[in-house]
């Protein structure tokens, strides 16, 4: 069975670029392009040329140094913007002009202060002129989803005459409900004439946490482009992250029967691409590309970890391109994930020894938060130095320093050299562990 091919267009260096604390200079948008070109986007929209020279240029720079996407320049419906931006593309080797004109009352009424007949008027006249410039022609009516459904069939209708080749439907203020927007995508395609002849888009923010829903819903109901950002960002709460669309098609396949030319591997490189450009963090539980996406740190779910990944991973890390699943070894590890870390640091040990070496992490996790290679490495060191009856050499120091990081204060050591910590550490691992314990350690 074909499955039909869905167009990924990447609008992270326009919609992205305009969320706070999101800029980019020339040389920054230059570097995520090529990024993206890696990525396996279909097309990149590379800025709004007319907004500022940073923005030309930057079409410009990206349209002739990424050659194999389809690059596009946004314009506002008017000669001044379009002819701006089809300069910008001269040198794309697949250029495409994006206009946009808002279509809803509100828009109209407040921000545009024209009639329904002079929009559907400029609409026609923007199109026309692009396509005269330009094979390549995207509309998209903003605040299409708030706009009386008959009006923007109508719209719809206007450009695919005057030659638009994709006709976007943006849900610009992230109102929609996803079986809503669906709906509209088939309405659209049962009323509008002409409308076979063109790809239809989704363009769906994310104000209510619905972005990639939506856009998933659209595509059910026949869109076959859609619009997204890396990380989600964009205007006010983002846009459809471009990550979670890709990894929703490939992982449900059986229900999102699509394909993408996305190159999964490359999804958490171009996440970190953006995030140290911007500097701009990824939230820490962001599906996919999140610090946290793969992270594993109770016991029972570590244990099932590494006895089979899919007990709890739906995905391997490797597929989004995240070097490894990284068990975070804290209070609620269990002896298997340490023992494997142990083992992965080159220090594999007998029942008896890891017995220790857990009653000492215990302790120790219970001061810090997460228990890091270079805290366990000197743990061993001392479990191996005591076992041998041999003093450790500054055994004291070393988890003194750990103790501040966790901000337990200075007067704990929890070197078994000194002697009131060791007594305690057996009663708060019983405390703290008992179950876990129980859990973990047949296994
Ligand atoms: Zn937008």
């Amino acid at each position: 069975m074909d499955r039909p091919r869905i167009t990924i267009f990447d609008t992270t260096l326009r919609d992205g670029e305009q969320s706070p604390g999101c800029s980019m200079n020339v040389q920054e948008k230059l570097r995520l392009a090529q990024q993206l070109d890696r990525l396996g986007v279909d097309v990149i929209e590379a800025g709004f040329p007319i907004a500022s020279d940073g923005d030309f240029e930057a079409v410009q720079r990206i349209s002739a140094s990424v050659r194999r996407p389809i690059i596009a320049g946004l314009a506002r419906a008017c000669k001044g913007d379009i002819d701006r931006a089809w300069e910008s593309l001269q040198g794309a080797a697949h250029p495409r002009i994006h206009v946009f004109l808002a279509t809803s009352d509100i828009h109209l009424k407040y921000k545009l202060r024209i009639s329904r007949e002079k929009c559907l008027e400029q609409a026609r006249e923007a199109v026309r002129h692009a396509k005269s410039l330009c094979a390549d022609v995207e509309f998209s009516p903003e605040d299409a989803t708030r706009t009386e459904v008959s009006f923007l069939s109508q719209v719809v209708e206007a450009v695919i005459a005057a030659g638009a080749t994709t006709v976007n439907i943006p849900d610009t203020v992230g109102y929609s409900m996803p079986e809503e927007y669906g709906q509209l995508i088939r309405t659209l395609r049962e009323r509008v004439a002409g409308i076979e002849k063109v790809t239809i888009s989704t363009h769906c923010h994310n104000d209510l946490g619905l972005a990639v829903a939506n856009s998933l819903a659209g595509v059910q109901e026949g869109a076959r482009q859609v619009e997204c950002t890396i990380n989600g960002i964009g205007e006010r709460a983002g846009n459809a992250s471009l990550e979670e669309i890709a990894m929703a098609m490939r992982v449900r396949r059986d229900r999102y029967p699509y394909e993408t030319g996305i190159v999964s591997e490359q999804l958490y490189p171009s996440s970190q691409t953006l995030a140290e450009i911007t500097r701009v963090p990824v939230q820490p539980n962001k599906a996919i590309t999140g610090r946290n996406a793969f992270a594993h740190e109770a016991g029972i779910h570590q244990d099932g970890i590494l006895k089979n990944p899919l007990t709890y991973e739906i995905m391997t890390p490797q597929s989004v391109g995240v070097p490894d699943s990284r068990l975070v070894l804290g209070k609620h590890s269990g002896r298997h994930a340490l023992a494997l870390r142990c083992e992965q640091l080159g220090h594999p040990f007998e029942r008896r020894e890891l017995d220790e070496v857990y009653r000492k992490f215990v302790v120790l996790a219970d001061r810090i938060k997460k228990v890091q290679d270079c805290h366990l490495l000197e743990l061993i060191q001392e479990v191996k130095a005591a076992a041998k009856k041999i003093p450790p050499v500054g055994a004291g120091l070393p988890f003194a320093r750990a103790a501040a990081v966790g901000g337990a204060g200075e007067s704990h050591s929890l070197s078994f050299a000194a002697p009131a910590p060791a007594a305690s550490a057996p009663a708060t691992f019983g405390e703290h562990h008992g179950e876990q314990e129980e859990h973990l350690w047949g296994v």
